[in-house]
């Protein structure tokens, strides 16, 4: 029922699922930079921060990876596993207080819709992930958004977290370059740590023509 008021109540601003699983990975981001620096065991040599997008056409997913603090089997339940616990809650609560004279955009930006935002383009989810300290204990979280979850041990080569997104058949515009970019420049400009993507370039023509793989930049990392 809560899935059906997010996925509903928020049809026309979509795409801010982007925006909200950016600023997750933001969050996890800092949160290892803080424990490094009493810890910096747990950077394990990875403290290049970076929020990349991966966008594969073929399979239809779009996956946001972080190298940041990363979950473990206990967390992933406590912080996925129940809508309680998260940002969505205070929103759907606000929502239903406020009734049908609620603005739910506004909302959304008051309260974050948090994580559950994915199944607003996805009808599934899955999340590997593997935290600070404990290479052995990567998860896989898999879900349909429709209140039952699936979890299985998993590898991760490096510390952090992939959320994949397996795209409806209707959105599957949240592939394109240009859409991601424009929505990443319109939330998520100001982000401190760098939102990445691989391009792929066509150079030269006919022929000739040779494409390239490069990974570039999307945000400018200033504040407004
Ligand atoms: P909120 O961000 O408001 O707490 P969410 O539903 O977005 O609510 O996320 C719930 C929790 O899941 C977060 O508080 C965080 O502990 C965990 N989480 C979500 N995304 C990530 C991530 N990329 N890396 C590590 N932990 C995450």
């Amino acid at each position: 029922q809560l899935m059906d008021i997010i996925i509903h109540s928020l049809y026309s601003n979509k795409e801010i699922f982007l925006r909200e699983l950016i600023s997750n990975a933001c969050d996890a981001i800092d949160k290892i930079r803080f424990e490094g620096l009493t810890q910096p065991e747990l950077l394990e040599g990875n403290s290049e921060w970076k929020i990349k997008l991966t966008a594969d056409q073929e399979a239809g997913t779009l996956t946001i990876s972080d190298n940041g603090i990363g979950m473990n089997h206990d967390t992933v339940i406590a912080n996925l596993g129940t809508i309680a616990s998260s940002g969505t809650r205070a929103f759907l609560e606000e929502l239903k207080a406020k009734g049908a004279a609620a603005n739910a955009p506004e909302l959304i930006g008051q309260f974050g819709m948090g994580f559950y935002a994915s199944f607003m383009v996805a009808d599934k989810v899955t999340v590997v992930t593997r935290t600070a300290g404990a290479p052995e204990e990567a998860v896989r979280w898999e879900s349909d958004g429709k209140g039952a979850y699936t979890l299985e041990a998993a590898e991760r080569a490096e510390r952090g977290t992939d959320i994949t997104l397996h795209l409806r058949e209707d959105e599957k515009e949240f592939l394109e370059e240009y859409r991601l970019r424009t929505i990443v420049k319109k939330y998520s400009d100001y982000v401190e740590h760098p939102i990445v993507m691989d391009v792929e370039r066509t150079e030269g023509e006919g022929d000739e023509a040779k494409k390239t793989l490069s990974e570039e930049t999307l945000n400018s990392r200033k504040a407004l």
